[in-house]
């Protein structure tokens, strides 16, 4: 069976489990969980990544370019025309972002990145979703990331919506229900109770993408994976490692 970065290549995957498009996350697996997989021909994988990025290495890139964002030093990499040519046939991107939709918490400009750098979900509350859990599936199992930063961030709505605890119209509700039981695991007092609780519910976060992925917790499991949060300060732009 060919594979990608080690990993079954993305239309081999789509094969097996007998989908198009990125419908693979509730059903996406591997060969060795699926038996008989290994016999699937494989036709037009995606070529190995040439130059695999690991986790450690990746939060570095991270760290380097929001120290650069927060000096106001950026370079501004990989944003031209000929560098989206470049990235265009296919994408290697060395992290991983699960982030708030927040307007003031965009990935490539905080961490001062471009294209093809960063595979960026983003949802108010930076919440584990399944429909979140399945664009990290593709980003690492597929795409080969190494590295999944939950990033969380000082004023964030959505946990300070879900401290309020009132009614909220349409599906806002559905947010704030996977925020709340992240409120009974705040673990530090730094005086600020929405940022305390924030850093809770990165923690949450990051357990469930542990604990409610089947290939997310292989892929850690063998080494191939991490996952890491992180809180960023809009008022410094600052990012700092949340344990
Ligand atoms: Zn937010």
């Amino acid at each position: 069976m060919s594979k990608i970065n080690g990993f079954v290549g993305r239309r081999d995957l789509l094969k097996l489990v007998g989908v198009g498009g990125l419908g693979i996350g509730a059903i996406a697996t591997f060969g060795s969980i699926i038996p008989g997989t290994e016999q699937i021909a494989i036709a037009d994988a995606n070529p190995a990544n040439p130059n695999p990025v690991n986790a450690s290495e990746a939060w570095k890139r991270l760290l380097a370019g929001n120290q650069r964002f927060a000096s106001q030093k950026r370079q501004y990499p990989h944003q031209s025309l000929e560098h989206l040519q470049l990235v265009a046939p296919t994408q290697y991107p060395f992290a991983t972002i699960l982030g708030c939709a927040d307007s003031r918490v965009p990935a490539e400009i905080i961490f001062d990145q471009g294209l093809g750098d960063l595979f960026v979900v983003r949802v108010a509350g930076n919440v584990a979703s399944d429909t979140a859990i399945g664009s990290l599936e593709y980003a690492t199992a597929i795409l080969g990331s190494q590295l999944i930063v939950v990033l969380g961030h000082r004023r964030c709505g959505a946990v300070t919506a879900a401290i309020k605890n009132e009614p909220l119209p349409g599906r806002i509700g559905f947010i704030i229900e996977n925020i709340k039981p992240a409120l009974a695991k705040v673990k530090i007092g730094t005086g600020d109770a929405v940022k305390d609780a924030v850093i809770a519910n990165i923690q949450y976060q990051v357990e469930k993408l542990h604990q409610n992925s089947v290939i997310l917790a292989k892929l850690v499991r063998e080494g191939q994976l991490k996952i890491v949060g992180a809180f960023y300060d809009i008022d410094t732009g600052k990012i700092s490692f949340i344990k």
